[in-house]
C-alpha cells in the first residue's frame, strides 16, 4: 500500500451540525493524519471550478448554492491507500445507499446534503489538492505517526 493524500471537505451541513469533531475523530482512528486544514466559505466562482466536472448535470446549480451557503473545513489527509479509505469512511454519495457505520449513513440528509466530499482517485487528489493548499501549508507526518484505536 502506497501513502496516498487526499482532500476532504466538511461541507456546510457538517460544520453547521457541529460534527467536525466526529469526522475528525473517525480519519484519525482509521489511520488517516490531517496534515492541512483551512475553514472557510467558498463563493460561487470557486464552487463552480471545483465541481466543473458536474457542469452538465441537472444538479449542479443546486450544488453550487449548497456548497456555498455556509463556512466549510477543507482539510488534506495522508495516510497507506488514503483516497479509497476516505472515501470507505464517507460512505456512498446517496446516504440510502451508504454502508452502515459510515459518515453519510449517519448523517446525512440527502443525496445532496451529505455532509463530507473526498477525492475519487489519484488525479483527482493532486488537482484538489492544490485548489486550496500551497505546499508551504501542508505539514506530512513522520512515518511512525500513530493511529488511535483508544477511543
Ligand atoms: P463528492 O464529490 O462531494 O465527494 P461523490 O464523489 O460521492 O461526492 P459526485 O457524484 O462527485 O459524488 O457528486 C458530487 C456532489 O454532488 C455529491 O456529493 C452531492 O453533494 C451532489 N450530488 C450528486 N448527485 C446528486 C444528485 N443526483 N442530486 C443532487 N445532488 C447530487
Ligand atoms: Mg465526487
Amino acid at each position: 500500500m502506497a501513502v496516498e493524500r487526499t482532500l476532504s471537505i466538511i461541507k456546510p451541513d457538517g460544520v453547521a451540525k457541529n460534527l467536525i469533531g466526529d469526522i475528525n475523530r473517525r480519519f484519525e482512528s482509521s489511520g488517516l493524519s490531517i496534515i492541512a486544514t483551512r475553514m472557510m466559505q467558498l463563493d460561487a466562482r470557486e464552487a463552480e471550478r471545483f465541481y466543473e466536472v458536474h457542469k452538465e448535470r441537472p444538479f449542479y446549480r443546486d450544488l453550487v448554492r449548497y456548497m456555498t451557503s455556509g463556512p466549510v473545513l477543507v482539510q488534506v489527509l495522508e495516510g497507506d491507500d488514503a483516497i479509497a479509505l476516505n472515501r470507505d469512511i464517507m460512505g456512498a454519495t446517496n446516504p440510502a445507499d451508504a454502508a452502515p457505520g459510515t459518515i453519510r449513513a449517519d448523517h446525512a440528509e440527502s443525496i445532496e446534503q451529505n455532509v463530507v466530499h473526498g477525492s475519487d482517485a489519484a488525479d483527482t487528489a493532486r488537482r484538489e489538492v492544490a485548489f486550496f493548499f500551497d505546499e508551504k501549508q501542508i505539514f506530512s507526518r513522520p512515518a511512525q505517526a500513530t493511529r488511535h484505536d483508544d477511543r
